[in-house]
């Protein structure tokens, strides 16, 4: 068993249709000799009982007086008996006598009639020939004395046509059976040239090349259909083995990242204590600057911590607790809470379509995904996009989060409810209800980023901007920030969403950002399902925009069912 299944796939086609073809030719020529000869021995044995009778009939004739004896073919072996079974004449003469039939018992004419015309079959002395005999009464002398007459006729040319149909149908047969496994071979080997092929490739794949793959084979044909899959696969398993080299690869990055930020504060701090221990730090102020220093590097290794393990966490995808969340709210507490760590700003919240909620039908949805935030003028009367302290797109009607120790900036034109002194941001008239399906705090830890990020990005004078929008027909909402700093150059919006990344500007260098603000923001904005875009500020700035599906839209977050325990 072991060795059948050694052999290739090839050789044992190739040796069973070979097998199968001589076993058939075998039985078909053996069935056919044994048929054949049968009949031709009938053909013979009915011929000879014709022949003999007549020769009897006619030697009987001649012995009376009444013809001539007749002639018998001289195929035929013809011998005379008397009464008593002793042979009177027989022809074949010149035949030597070991070549002549022999009776197995004297023929009287008593066992003669017992016979009664069946045919016998006898041999000759040297057991080479068979002959087919019969033995018939005749009359032997005019008086009317009767004998016997045997006729016999030799197997031998039957036995020679025999051999000539066996030579024929062997060479015939031999011929067919090496056509066939010829063509068996060449049908096999041309039918599996493209497994070779898939031999090959999955050899060079097993050496580690997984860039290879299968091809060359008809795809309705079993072998591309199994390329077809294998491909698939391979596709597949290369993608997992790229995402999982690139996985290990930030996280290696990551690690060396982490570590090299948390190691400079280190060093200082030892620095500081080491200097103390020496006795370097002699005057209180001395000894003040030095605790200022240190605590603030502390204070910076402390944030770099939690923003390590906010990420850890992200990363760990544990499901959120989502419920329905409403941006406008929230955007008017992170107004609230920079207003309060930086009192020199404006900072206002926006919607830029004042009447989404009674009138979301009437008013086409606006793609701001594509227009950067640009709203069309005429939702606009009377806005200028230039003006310094305009919010993105020139928002209109409405700007919530402003306050009253805020005032200094100028009441916007367009604002069709100019905010009140000592307003509290809660219910303005003409706000969008912006829910989303979301776990809160994370949404209030993008916006809180994004804030900070626009307060550090930009001159502490200038306004910043909270902008709540709601897209109806792509069934979204967005949350901008919108900032009146330098702004992001184009080449580096896809890198800042990297962890550790951090533009080399001054800014960067002096605010000593962790650089994983923006890499938080990006971790939750998609396990919200959400997407995250910077596009430039009209004026200059950076706008950082966030959307959500919203609560009602099938691409929302679903929530996970608890899992109860007893
Ligand atoms: P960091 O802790 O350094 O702020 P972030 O991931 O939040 O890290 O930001 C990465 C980089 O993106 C920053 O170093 C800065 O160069 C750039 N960046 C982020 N927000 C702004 C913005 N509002 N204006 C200009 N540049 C920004």
């Amino acid at each position: 068993m072991e060795r059948w299944s050694r052999i290739s796939l090839r050789s044992k086609i190739t040796g069973v249709t070979v097998l199968m073809l001589t076993l058939g030719l075998l039985v078909s020529g053996i069935g056919t000799m044994a048929m054949l000869r049968q009949y031709v021995v009938q053909q013979v044995d009915s011929q000879l009982q014709i022949d003999a009778q007549s020769a009897s009939n006619s030697y009987s004739a001649a012995a009376l007086g009444q013809g001539t004896t007749a002639v018998v073919s001289s195929d035929y072996y013809v011998a005379l008996y008397d009464e008593h079974g002793s042979l009177e004449d027989h022809t074949w003469r010149d035949v030597p006598r070991s070549e002549l039939p022999i009776l197995t018992a004297p023929l009287d004419l008593q066992t003669v009639m017992e016979l009664d015309g069946k045919t016998m079959t006898l041999v000759d002395s040297a057991h080479d020939t068979e002959f087919l005999a019969v033995a018939v009464p005749l009359v032997i002398s005019p008086q009317g004395t009767l004998g016997t007459l045997v006729m016999a006729v030799s197997l031998r040319p039957t036995e020679n046509t025999m051999a000539t149909y066996l030579t024929i149908f062997l060479g015939f047969g031999l011929g067919v059976v090496l056509v066939g496994a010829l063509l068996t071979r060449l049908l096999v080997t041309t039918t599996f040239a493209p497994l070779r092929e898939v031999e090959r490739t999955a050899a060079a794949i097993a050496d580690g090349d997984f860039s290879q793959r299968l091809g060359g084979a008809t795809p309705n044909t079993e072998v591309g259909r199994l390329n077809r899959s294998l491909n698939t696969m391979l596709s597949r398993i290369d993608r997992l083995f790229k995402d999982r080299a690139r996985t290990i690869d930030q996280m290696r990055r990551f690690v060396g990242d982490a570590s090299h930020e948390l190691r400079t504060p280190l060093v200082s701090v030892r620095g500081y204590a080491e200097l103390y221990r020496m006795g370097a730090l002699q005057a209180p102020e001395e000894i003040a600057l030095a605790m200022e220093r240190i605590e603030k590097e502390a204070i910076r290794m402390g944030g770099l911590v939690e923003d390590l393990l906010e990420l850890a966490r992200l990363d760990e995808t544990k499901p959120l607790a989502l419920a329905p969340v409403d941006l406008m709210p929230l955007a008017r507490d992170a107004a609230l809470d920079a207003m309060a760590s930086s009192p020199g700003r404006t900072i206002t919240v926006v919607t830029p379509i004042p009447a989404e909620i009674e009138d979301s039908t009437e008013r086409p949805a606006i793609d701001l995904a594509h227009s950067t935030g640009e709203v069309p003028s005429a939702a606009a009367p009377g806005s200028k996009p230039d003006e310094p302290n305009q919010p993105a797109g020139g928002s209109v009607s409405f700007a919530g989060a402003t306050l009253a120790r805020l005032r200094t900036r100028k009441p916007r034109k367009a604002d069709v409810t100019p905010p009140a002194p000592e307003q509290t941001p809660v219910t303005e008239p003409g706000t969008v209800q912006a829910v989303v399906m979301a776990e809160e705090n994370k949404i209030r830890q993008i916006i809180t980023n994004l804030m900070g990020n626009a307060l550090r990005f930009s001159p502490t004078d200038s306004p910043v901007e909270l902008e709540v929008a709601v897209d109806r027909r792509n069934q979204r909402a967005s949350i901008a920030v919108i900032d009146h700093g330098e702004g992001i150059p184009p080449q580096i919006r896809e890198k800042i969403f990297q962890r550790f990344w951090r533009a080399d500007t001054s800014r960067a260098r002096e605010t000593g950002g962790s650089g994983l603000g923006l890499a938080i923001v990006a971790s939750i904005v998609a396990s919200h399902n959400g997407t995250v875009q910077v596009v430039d500020t009209p004026g200059g700035g950076a706008t950082f925009r966030v959307w959500f599906p919203l609560a009602c839209s099938p691409s929302a977050p679903q929530r996970v069912a608890p899992v109860i325990t007893s």
